[in-house]
């Protein structure tokens, strides 16, 4: 099926995956554009997949039976050595299975690397979009998945960028193999948390990097949320170890070997012993700011912001990768829906995904203030 219309998406990750395999499924002609030229697939941790994302794997067609490892309950560690569980089926998976299942699925042809859009024009017939290396592009539609520091929004909304919430999450991954055998026991095949004063942290076993399911070939996935002073601390968590200052995040093998130490020192103080051996064998943790980001609009006649380019909830809402999904799949639905007009379209399908983003950013909200402030503000204690 081919319906003669094309779309310039603008972000090759997991948004724009989403929104490319979904719009080829419904006769489209999509092309990716995506500022990084290394290959993606090599970073990112866990993320808990939810319905949305099985569902648009299902519309693309794409088989999503090896995709995570399910965890049957969930156990709440006390101070005092105690357990408390509670029955919960989840499945969890990672980054880089979700981003390697779509990018197979999209053709490389399509596919263009090491191409950053600077610019976009739009008329009532088509909209062009403009890259660093000078060259040019024009389509029907073009969906802005460009990420946190989206220049799609930047155009559009110049106003709009993302605030950080006050606290950070330091996370890591573990190879199976790497963790001793006692503590590996607690946490195998179950969603972990320590609970404590201003702050907490789980863990969650996740695909291998090679997205193997096998058991001792898997991950154990960790986050910490810390709380830090935006003016005084947070500059310096956000210091690589070659001193330059990052936007939002410190990708492992790159944090500074101070903040590294006070991590460390930190988790043997205030957490109990499992999550402490847990910190202990990670050997790259890796941080990111905590954000907040929120728009009044995502439809620009023939422009639509998708994924976190538009809302960015926070991860305790476990619903960033889930949004960009029914973003997508919502889209296509309503292009198919309006015969492919694509003001019709874009006009119809954005209160709903408005509502949706306001919604999961202000759940998130309330869960992240709850667990990181309701005694107060706690600084980091050095
Ligand atoms: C390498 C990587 C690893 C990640 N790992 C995790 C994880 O482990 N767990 C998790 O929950 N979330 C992770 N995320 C974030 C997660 O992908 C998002 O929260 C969510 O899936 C929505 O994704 P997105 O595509 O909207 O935004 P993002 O994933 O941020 O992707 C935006 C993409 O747009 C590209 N881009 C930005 N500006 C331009 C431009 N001007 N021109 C062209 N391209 C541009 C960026 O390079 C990036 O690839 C990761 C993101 C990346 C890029």
């Amino acid at each position: 099926m081919n319906v003669n219309r094309q779309a310039i998406v603008i972000g090759g990750s997991l948004a724009g995956l989403f929104t490319g395999v979904l719009l080829r499924a419904i006769g489209w002609q999509v092309d990716i554009y995506e500022r990084t030229k290394r290959n993606l697939s090599s970073r990112g941790g866990g993320v808990v997949l939810q319905p949305d994302v099985v569902e648009a794997f299902n519309l693309a067609g794409i088989p999503h039976q090896d995709l995570g490892v399910v965890a049957s309950e969930r156990y709440y560690l006390q101070r005092n050595g105690s357990i408390q569980a509670m029955p919960m089926r989840q499945t969890l998976t990672s980054w880089n299975s979700l981003y390697n299942s779509l990018r197979r699925h999209f053709p490389d042809e399509h596919y263009h690397q090491g191409k950053s859009l600077t610019n976009l024009q739009q008329n009532d017939k088509q909209v062009t979009a403009f890259f660093a290396d000078g060259t040019q592009t024009t389509g029907d539609l073009l969906v802005g998945a460009d990420g946190v520091t989206s220049t799609v929004r930047h155009i559009l909304l110049p106003t709009y960028d993302p605030m950080y919430a006050g606290y950070v999450g330091f996370r890591g991954l573990v190879n199976e193999g790497e963790l001793d055998p006692e503590t590996a026991a607690i946490m195998t095949e179950r969603f972990v948390f320590y609970q404590f004063r201003n702050s907490h942290i789980l863990q969650y076993v996740i695909p291998g990097e090679n997205e193997s399911l096998v058991p001792g070939e898997r991950r154990f996935n960790w986050v910490w949320y810390v709380n830090y002073d935006e003016a005084t601390e947070l500059p310096r968590v956000l210091t690589d170890k070659n001193g330059k200052r990052r936007d939002y995040s410190i990708p492992p093998g790159m944090m500074a070997n101070d903040i590294d130490l006070e991590m460390r020192q930190y988790a043997e103080r205030v957490l109990v012993p499992p999550f402490q051996k847990l910190i202990a064998a990670t050997k790259e943790p890796f941080v990111q700011a905590i954000l907040d980001l929120g728009v009044p609009n995502m439809a620009f006649e023939r422009v639509v912001l998708v994924g976190d380019a538009a809302f960015i909830p926070r991860p305790h809402t476990a619903a960033s990768v889930s949004k960009a999904a029914q973003n997508a799949i919502t889209l296509a639905d309503a292009l198919v829906e309006y015969d492919h007009d694509v003001l019709n379209a874009l006009n119809a399908w954005e209160l709903d995904q408005l509502n949706l983003g306001m919604h999961l950013w202000k759940r998130g909200q309330g869960l992240g203030e709850t667990s990181q402030f309701l005694y107060g503000k706690q600084r980091w204690e050095k």
